[in-house]
């Protein structure tokens, strides 16, 4: 018998449209593994933001089903969802450090707004800062950083929850190509322990290096979805 991987994300359907009129996404249907790594492509406006925003319920469609580790995240009730957004990380190319909190703050800050123990604080951030490499930099304020070490602290604030998915929106949309792989390296590190990825990225060298799932959008639809895929279509 087969063994079936789990799913984690299932859209039916799904079809969203901004105040405005934009059709952003239009009956778009997809499945996602646990465990998967994606890299999203497709030209500015194809609707690769609003695929995740959905995701986190950040946006409700109009129509279709969004099944997202078994809970339907349009049917929902409210006080529901912070439950789901801590299941999620989220890292994002302007970083969206506080400025005025220390490096390991920053990452506290993101236990504590869920509650988390002392005790579990003080345990969870130098483990994580560790597995970012930022453990000699836990008491750095985010401006004496570069960039590529800010990533990395909004990746240590992203994971330390032990998310069953992170999405990165053009993580590396703002560093340069070493610093960029770095940071492949340790989204693959935090893929092995069996956090998924989506990661929505211009990034064509580290797509076609990297060999993973690719789906690519284009005005709200999906027009290709490969696994170990390159940015471009080679036919
Ligand atoms: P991408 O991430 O691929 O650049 P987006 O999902 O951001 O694409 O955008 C898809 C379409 O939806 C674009 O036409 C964009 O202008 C529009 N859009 C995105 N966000 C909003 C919004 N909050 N209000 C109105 N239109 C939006």
């Amino acid at each position: 018998m087969e063994y079936e991987v789990p799913r984690l994300i299932r859209l039916q359907n799904v079809t969203k449209t901004y105040d405005n009129g934009v059709k952003a996404l239009i009956d778009v249907t997809l499945r996602i593994k646990k465990g998967e790594f994606i890299f999203l492509v497709g030209p500015s406006g194809a609707g690769k933001s609003t695929l995740t925003k959905l995701l986190y319920r950040e946006e409700m469609p109009d129509r279709g089903q969004i099944i997202l580790n078994g809970k339907n995240v349009v049917r929902m009730r409210a006080r529901e969802v912070p439950y789901l957004r801590r299941k999620i990380g989220m890292v994002f190319q302007d970083f969206r450090l506080l400025p005025r909190k220390t490096v390991a703050e920053n990452v506290s800050f993101a236990l504590d707004v869920i509650g988390a123990s002392n005790k579990e604080i003080k345990r969870a951030v130098p483990a994580v800062l560790g597995m970012v490499g930022l453990k000699e930099k836990a008491a750095v304020f985010p401006g004496h950083l570069s960039g590529g070490e800010q990533q990395r602290v909004c990746v240590a604030r992203a994971i330390v929850n032990n998310p069953i998915l992170l999405i990165a929106d053009e993580p590396t949309g703002n560093l340069d190509p070493g610093t960029s792989w770095e940071l492949m390296k340790l989204f693959m590190a935090i893929n092995r322990r069996g956090t998924s990825i989506i990661m929505a990225t211009h990034a064509w060298d580290i797509v076609d290096r990297m060999k993973k799932r690719v789906i690519e959008m284009a005005n709200g639809r999906i027009v290709r979805d490969e696994e170990e895929g390159a940015y471009r279509n080679e036919v």
